[in-house]
């Protein structure tokens, strides 16, 4: 269903805060010398990453029942995501999206999409081996990559074992 002004106020709010909150803990972790990796290429509007959002909640995250509860009401009645199962051994909660068309593969309401499917795929660049969606025109990027293939050039191998290691690497 496409949102109505009242929500996308709503959302507008969420977003806001929600982004802030990814920019702080980002720029946190950077000046704690973490070195995420860089985010290549550009979205070609597949919409992979709307045929199942999920959500990670973290370890530490492990609400009382109501709280729990709260979330995904908050998740089904804001957002539009319906609960359609969870994975407690990776702590991650997977969703249907009421807003994506899976025959048109267009978001119904995608001006006023929340701030995790604006983000996609930045939070996955702080993993160790980031994995993104097969066919996402995105990608990552090692962070130490020009370093590394200024190394790789003055090793003695064939152009073609150099650009396997050039893919293998995540050096462009
Ligand atoms: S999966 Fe990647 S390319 Fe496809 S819509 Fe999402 S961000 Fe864009
Ligand atoms: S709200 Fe829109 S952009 Fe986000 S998952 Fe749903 S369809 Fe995709």
């Amino acid at each position: 269903m496409i949102d109505g002004p009242i929500r996308r106020a709503v959302k507008w709010v969420a977003r806001t805060l929600y982004l802030n909150q990814l920019r702080f803990s980002r720029a946190w972790r950077r000046m704690r010398g973490e070195r995420p990796h860089a985010l290549g290429g550009a979205c070609e509007g597949c919409a992979k990453c709307c045929e199942e959002p999920a959500i990670q909640v973290s370890a530490a995250f492990n609400p009382p029942r109501v709280l729990a509860r709260g979330f995904v009401a908050w998740q089904r009645r804001v957002n539009g995501f319906e609960l359609t199962r969870v994975d407690e051994d990776q702590g991650v909660l997977y969703f249907r999206c009421t807003h994506f068309d899976p025959s048109t593969r267009r978001c119904d309401s995608y001006g006023s999409r929340p701030g995790m499917c604006r983000d996609y795929p930045r939070m996955q660049l702080y993993q160790p081996n980031p994995e993104l969606f097969a066919g996402c025109g995105y990608r990552a990027i090692a962070p130490n990559a020009s370093g590394l293939l200024k190394v790789l050039e003055d090793q003695p191998m064939t152009e073609a074992q150099r650009e396997k290691l050039k893919d293998g690497l995540r050096l462009r």
